[in-house]
């Protein structure tokens, strides 16, 4: 459920947007299949983590077809300092396959087929097409998931609940609202000591643990 009025709604967004105008994913990629490949290994896994492994996975592997060829045990090796990577290696393997077999090379672009991909849930579906294609889609990682609950956008216990919440909530935007919230949850609205010093929605804040006291700059 949304917690927030529709006057503070458009609030949030407008700051949010202004104030991450241009805002893109952190994770580093050239093309769709380097994207969607950084995103499959960014699951429960940090973005800079991400950026250290795959230089070394795309000279190996510098196209679809040749990660359709590989062998999974070397992409485990190459891959293994992310979480879960055995099953990433799986994965990243599979997906490279069924992408030849069933779609000509062509990493799809519609919702639909993408999430048919091993690996690839609603979520990553949506990161990929949120970063590549500017698409009207929401995707909740834990950092939307805690600023939506700081900001009472949402109240649910799922990131599918959230997601629903915030796509009620803003309706329009949504990309550029996904990324700006990634951001602002990674260095402003952190897990751990918020910086509620610096944060330009502390007026519009009602969380309990947030600081008090401290000067807002919007
Ligand atoms: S005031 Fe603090 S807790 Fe509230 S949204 Fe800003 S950074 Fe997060």
């Amino acid at each position: 459920m949304v917690l927030r009025s529709p006057k503070e709604i458009q609030e949030i967004k407008r700051r949010l947007l202004e104030h991450y105008a241009q805002a893109k994913t952190e994770l580093r990629y050239k093309n769709l299949y380097e994207l969607l490949v950084a995103v499959m290994l960014s699951a429960q896994c940090t973005d800079k983590r991400v950026n250290q492994i795959t230089p070394a996975l795309f000279e190996r592997y510098p196209t679809i077809e040749d990660l359709a060829k590989a062998d999974v045990e070397d992409v485990k090796e190459l891959i293994k300092s992310c979480s879960f990577f055995n099953n990433k290696a799986k994965n990243l393997v599979a997906a490279a396959k069924m992408v030849l077999e069933r779609y000509q090379g062509k990493i799809p672009t519609d919702e639909k087929e993408l999430i048919k991909l091993p690996g690839v849930g609603q979520k990553t579906a949506h990161v990929v097409l949120i970063e590549y294609l500017n698409k009207n889609l929401m995707a909740v990682d834990t950092h939307v998931f805690r600023v939506a609950h700081r900001l009472g956008l949402s109240d649910a216990k799922t990131p599918q609940k959230v997601e629903e919440d915030l796509v009620q909530a803003f309706q329009t935007d949504l990309a550029a609202i996904h990324q700006a919230m990634v951001l602002f949850g990674r260095y402003i609205c952190t897990a751990k000591n918020p910086k509620c010093d610096q944060c330009f929605l502390y007026d519009l804040c009602n969380w309990e643990g947030k600081k008090r006291g401290e000067p807002k700059s919007e």
